[in-house]
Formats: structure tokens, C-alpha cells, sequence
């Protein structure tokens, strides 16, 4: 069997850790395993680097940027494979460019296009465990890129697809992906299982345990992962396609305070409003989550949408000053999303109706409301987040 096994920044964290997951890796490789490990750099370095570079220059070029961005990942395959040299197993480090995973040009933000496997395959086959830095990738340039933050899930399951390998592990510091944010929801629950599309849900709505581009590829090649705790030997969860059992109604909760809702009062009641707000906004990569609509009245109507909160003043600002027929602007930061996300929703009635039922039990006012077809989505109050949390998962019985 070929495995990739993927470690986080925290696993690595320091010399303690780094024996214990090569230990792992190594317990893995004596079964007569072949395993390709991808790494991340040690703990907080990643965020280290940027204040470096931020106190040279407050706005460093993207390309030097990701240039020192990649000694972080380096130092942690380096260190890898000195560890598992010294307990006596040969080991090969290797960087992006030594494996050659080609990326798209941009930098801070590019994506994998096509991994050369040779290099690995030959060290595989030399009966060596291949360490492969992850986030890092090489542009037609002959430049270091990077994936975007939390990238390295993304390289370990581009792995596993290149190599079609047998399984792609990703250990982090919890023991799985939950019901609901432990910290938040008392009675949250590790799930045994979850599709593709609730992980992607659950990833993008900030469930912070998988970077979801890698649940997107995932889903692409047909990978199955398994996210586990590089600190006990615990089952994990799957992430894989729905099987024929029974699908979940709902798997999750999530909650994110993240979140500002921006109202356009008075906006003329006419074609070609909302294209010319939205794309205005578009144009400086203001990212709108929910949108609403109030109906026309008077020949005028109402817009609302939510942004993240770091985007809330500019996307006034560029309301302000792009457009003049409008009543006013309103910025609310003090909101929070809470979301539901299940497979089962898609052939299940009366589903958003209970998490409103939850809601309305404990008095919380319902701002907006967004679904796709596997999800539900409130805006509410943020000081009533994890109120809403709890209610929610337990009107749904998912700590059972
Ligand atoms: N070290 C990078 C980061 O902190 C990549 C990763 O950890 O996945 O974002
Ligand atoms: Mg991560």
C-alpha cells in the first residue's frame, strides 16, 4: 500500500514531536507500507515569517513573500528526515522544486496544476519515506509559489491523486471533524463519517480543520481522507463520497462571527441595480456571502448582503463613492452566521423549519436567511452565537 500522511504545524511543533510522528510514520513504513509525508512548518513559524517580513515592509512583494514563506516547510522536512536517519530508517527529504509540483503563477495564491512523480517513485522503490514540503509549488517562472494559508492539506491530497495512492491521512491536534465546534457546543460529537459536500460546506464555513480546496480535490480524484490526531491513536473521520446508506439529515453545525451585514436603503427599483452594486464590489475582491432583496415599494427597494468583517468598511466605502441614488448605508458587525449542513436535507422536508423552531424557542430573531441544497444558514445577533449553537445540535439530537 502507498500512504501520504500529512502533519500540521502543531505535530511538528517542536524536536519532542517531531520524533513522535516519525515514529508513526516509521511503525507505518515497518508494516511494508510505502509513505510519502507531507509537513507543515513548525507551529506558529509560518505566521513568525510574516511579521518578519512585515517589519522590513509593511507590503512585501508577493514573490519575496513566498519566497520566505518556503524555508518554513523546508525546515520541517529537513528536521523530519534527520529524525528518522537517527532512529535508523532512511528517509529523503525533498522541497517543491526537487519534486517539481507545478502551480499557477500567482503568488500567495496558487494552484496545484500537475505533480512529477518520478523523483518520489524512484525513492519509494529505494525503500525510503519520502518527505515532501507542503504549501510550497513552482510556477512556469521558475519561482516559489504558495497555496493560501492552510495549503498543506492541499498538497497531501495531490498527492495521493498523482500517486494514486491507497490512502491519504491528515493528522492534526483534534481528533476528527465534530458535530459542532467543541469549545462552543457542549455536547458536540466526533463524527465516524462525512461526504465530500458536507466537508466542503463544513470547511468553507470556517470549520478551520480542513483547507477546503483539498476537500475539493478530494472529491475531483475520488481520495479518500481521513482526518485524525497526531497525539492518540483514535479512529478519525472519513471523508468520502455519500454511500447508499442512509445519508445524515444533518451532520453539523457551524457558527461564524466573522461576519458584517451591509443595507442599501432606497435603492431605485430598477434593471441593472444589483449588477452594478455587486460587480462594483467584485472589482476590489469583496467577496458578498448572503443577499436579500426587499420587494419594491414606491419604485424603490432595499439590497442587504454580508462580507467578512475585514471587508465591511471598504465595501461602504466603495458604496459611498460609486453610487449617489441611494437613502442610506447601514454596517452591522455585531452578526454572526450559524449554518446546518447535511446530505440527507436534499430529500428531507420540514429540515430548515426545525433549525428556525430551535431558534425561535430560545428567543433569537432570525436577520437573513441563505440555503444551498444541503445547507441552511441564519444571520443572527452575534452575541447569541453559541446559544444558537447549542440549541440547534440539540434539537437536531447530533450529540446522541
Ligand atoms: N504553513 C502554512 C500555513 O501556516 C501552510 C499550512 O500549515 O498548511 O498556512
Ligand atoms: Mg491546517
Amino acid at each position: 500500500m502507498l500512504i501520504v500522511k500529512k502533519f500540521g504545524g502543531t505535530s511538528v511543533a517542536n524536536k519532542e514531536r517531531i520524533f513522535n510522528v516519525a515514529k508513526r510514520c516509521i511503525e507505518e513504513y515497518q508494516k511494508g507500507n510505502d509513505v510519502v509525508v507531507v509537513l507543515s512548518a513548525m507551529g506558529k513559524y509560518t505566521d513568525e515569517l510574516i511579521t518578519m517580513a512585515k517589519d522590513i515592509n509593511e507590503n512585501p512583494p508577493k514573490r519575496e513573500m513566498d519566497m520566505l514563506f518556503t524555508i518554513g516547510e523546508q525546515m520541517s522536512v529537513a528536521l523530519m528526515g534527520m529524525a528518522m536517519n537517527k532512529l535508523g530508517v532512511p528517509a529523503v527529504s525533498l522541497n517543491a522544486f526537487q519534486v517539481a509540483m507545478h502551480t499557477t503563477s500567482v503568488y500567495g495564491n496558487a494552484r496545484l496544476k500537475r505533480i512529477d512523480t518520478e523523483r518520489i517513485k524512484n525513492e519509494l522503490e529505494q525503500r525510503k519515506i519520502v518527505i515532501v514540503t507542503g504549501f510550497q509549488g513552482v510556477n512556469k517562472y521558475d519561482d516559489y509559489t504558495t497555496l493560501g494559508r492552510g495549503g498543506s492539506d492541499t498538497t497531501a491530497v495531490a498527492l495521493a491523486a498523482a500517486l494514486h495512492a491507497d490512502a491519504c491521512e491528515i493528522y492534526t491536534d483534534v481528533d476528527g471533524v465534530y458535530t459542532a465546534d467543541p469549545r462552543k457546543v457542549k455536547n458536540a460529537r466526533k463524527l465516524d463519517q462525512v461526504t465530500y459536500d458536507e466537508m466542503l460546506e463544513l470547511a468553507t464555513l470556517g470549520a478551520g480543520v480542513l483547507h477546503n480546496r483539498s476537500v475539493e480535490l478530494a472529491k475531483k480524484y475520488g481520495v479518500t481522507l481521513v482526518v485524525r490526531s497526531s497525539l492518540n491513536n483514535e479512529e478519525g473521520t472519513k471523508v468520502r463520497r455519500g454511500s447508499k446508506m442512509e445519508k445524515m439529515l444533518v451532520s453539523g453545525v457551524a457558527g461564524d462571527a466573522d461576519t458584517a451585514r451591509i443595507a442599501i436603503m432606497g435603492l431605485k427599483d430598477e434593471p441593472g441595480v444589483a449588477f452594478k452594486l455587486f460587480n462594483a464590489l467584485a472589482k476590489h475582491d469583496i467577496n458578498v456571502d448572503m443577499i436579500l432583496q426587499s420587494i419594491g415599494r414606491k419604485g424603490k427597494k432595499d439590497i442587504s448582503f454580508t462580507v467578512s468583517e475585514e471587508n465591511a468598511d471598504e465595501a461602504a466605502k466603495v458604496i459611498e463613492e460609486q453610487f449617489d441614488d441611494y437613502e442610506g448605508v447601514d454596517v452591522n458587525k455585531n452578526v454572526a452566521k450559524v449554518s446546518i449542513v447535511g446530505a440527507g436535507m436534499q430529500t428531507n422536508a420540514g429540515v430548515a423549519a426545525k433549525m428556525f423552531e430551535a431558534l425561535y424557542d430560545e428567543n433569537i430573531n432570525i436577520r437573513m436567511i441563505s440555503t444551498s441544497e444541503i445547507r441552511v444558514t441564519v444571520l443572527i445577533d452575534q452575541e447569541n452565537t453559541e446559544r444558537a449553537m447549542n440549541a440547534v445540535h440539540d434539537k437536531f439530537s447530533l450529540g446522541d
